[in-house]
């Protein structure tokens, strides 16, 4: 079986069928109508480009396929998501979105409403720190934090498990694991990586080689490997020094955490959610689960 999940526009779902797939549309009765051919084994989750479109067919879908609504303009558009509460009821659902200028507003009225948050982080700009720490903050230590609010929580736990994960494989960009098709076609690492040519067969290894080879600011970083180089994306040139800080407040919390497990005699997942740090899952839920 061919390990590569594949991100696909939802006209290629017949063409990448028997794969592994993350499928994406604008329209959602559009995403039921060419789902319903596929083993639902093979689905990761659908993806919902638009926020304007219907999502009455999403929403009355029988299968529970975890769900990603893509709020592409956080700051004026989070009112929108109060429409798509109802797609909790057949489906888990996680709202992606950038890191602009208000987007923390979106996020709390995402975490209110039970919805998963996956923030997309290419290379900060200095006048959103302030807003990244304030959201850090929330998702690690608020009690309205239900659903994963990634990529925090795949760091945290990369902290916590001391495992080899990076901030690629948490953002769905190590092409190891992950494809990204655009809607011509072409395999891309991900929407980041658009109009560069030959990135995909270029590889994750060669441009972190090359970012070692040069000997810059990752090849001394204390978070390589964590991050393996993902800030550096696409200005080689971009200061970490805002964004290593986030790495060590996840550092830190994950500490804290493994003082607070060893503190109890048995490390349950119910003990995780007790003592407040790790978020809970409803019962009977599916979250969009992460490649790694
Ligand atoms: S935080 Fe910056 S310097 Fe450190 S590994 Fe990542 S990209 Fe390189």
């Amino acid at each position: 079986m061919d390990p590569i999940a594949y991100n696909v526009p939802v006209s290629m779902v017949e063409a990448y069928r028997g794969r592994k797939l993350i499928v994406r549309a604008r329209d959602s009765s559009e995403l039921v109508k060419a789902l319903t051919e596929i083993d639902p084994e093979d689905l990761l989750y659908v993806k919902l480009l638009s926020l304007d479109a219907d999502v009455d067919a999403l929403a009355n879908w029988g299968f529970g396929a975890p769900v990603e609504v893509a709020l592409y303009r956080p700051a004026a558009d989070f009112p929108k998501l109060y429409r798509h509460a109802k797609l909790l009821d057949k489906h888990p659902v996680r709202v992606s979105m950038p890191v602009s200028t208000g987007f923390r507003k979106a996020v709390k009225v995402a975490a209110a409403l039970n919805f998963g948050i996956k923030l997309e982080l290419s290379q900060p700009a200095p006048e959103v720190m302030d807003e990244v720490f304030d959201v850090l903050d929330f998702s690690l230590h608020h009690p309205s934090v239900s659903q994963p609010v990634e990529f925090f929580q795949g760091l945290l736990m990369a902290f916590y498990d001391q495992r080899a994960i990076t901030l690629w494989a948490i953002q769905e960009e190590d092409p190891t694991l992950v494809h990204y098709v655009t809607d011509e076609g072409i395999e891309i690492v991900s929407p980041r990586f658009a109009g560069t040519p030959g990135a995909l067969a270029s590889s994750l290894n060669e441009f972190q080689n090359a970012l070692m080879a040069e000997r810059g600011e990752c090849c001394c970083c204390e978070f390589w490997e964590q991050c393996g180089g993902y800030f550096k994306w696409p200005r080689r040139e971009f200061t970490c020094d805002g964004v290593k800080a986030i790495f060590g407040v996840l550092r830190e919390a994950a500490q804290d955490l493994r003082r607070d497990i060893a503190a109890y005699s048995e490390s349950t997942p119910e003990t995780l959610r007790e003592i407040g740090v790790v978020s809970g899952v409803p019962p009977g839920r599916r979250r969009i689960s992460r490649l790694v």
